[in-house]
């Protein structure tokens, strides 16, 4: 009895069916998955194989491409983070020398928040979207 070179193999009884059918002829169990050993891989067709490489091929491109991606995301992680540590360095030295100044009493404190809110509001203006050439600090034409 020759065995068939590709075969379901029953979920449920492991009996080998021919392809294509739909029931297990032992058990008449509904083929659900294709069960397909080790074993059977050297009596594949030479179109599955080719087929199989091809997916492989396929399979190995999208890896690297997958890999090279997340690398660059690593990258842009590693300078978002650096980014990050500076605003927060920059934000304790400006701190550090408003609280030493105001200790001194060379600036007050609440006239440099609005100082400093008024200059917010014209660098946000200064850079929307419509030029505004009266606005702007240095006329360049
Ligand atoms: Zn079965």
């Amino acid at each position: 009895m020759q065995p068939p070179t590709i075969a379901h193999y029953c979920q449920k009884c492991r009996a080998a069916n021919p392809l294509g059918q739909e029931f297990c002829a032992r058990c008449g169990t509904r083929l659900m998955i294709v069960v397909e050993p080790a074993a059977m891989r050297h009596d594949a067709t030479e179109a599955t194989t080719a087929h199989e490489e091809h997916l492989l091929e396929r399979l190995s491109i999208l890896e690297n491409r997958l890999a090279r991606m997340a690398e660059k995301l690593e990258r842009g992680l590693t300078l978002l983070l650096r980014q990050s540590e500076n605003t927060y360095a920059t934000r304790a030295l400006v701190k550090t020398l408003v609280d030493a100044l105001a200790e001194t009493g060379s600036i007050n404190t609440g006239e440099l928040e609005r100082k400093w809110h008024e200059r917010c509001e014209k660098e946000a203006a200064d850079g929307s979207s419509v030029p505004d050439k009266t606005k702007s600090r240095d006329p360049s034409t």
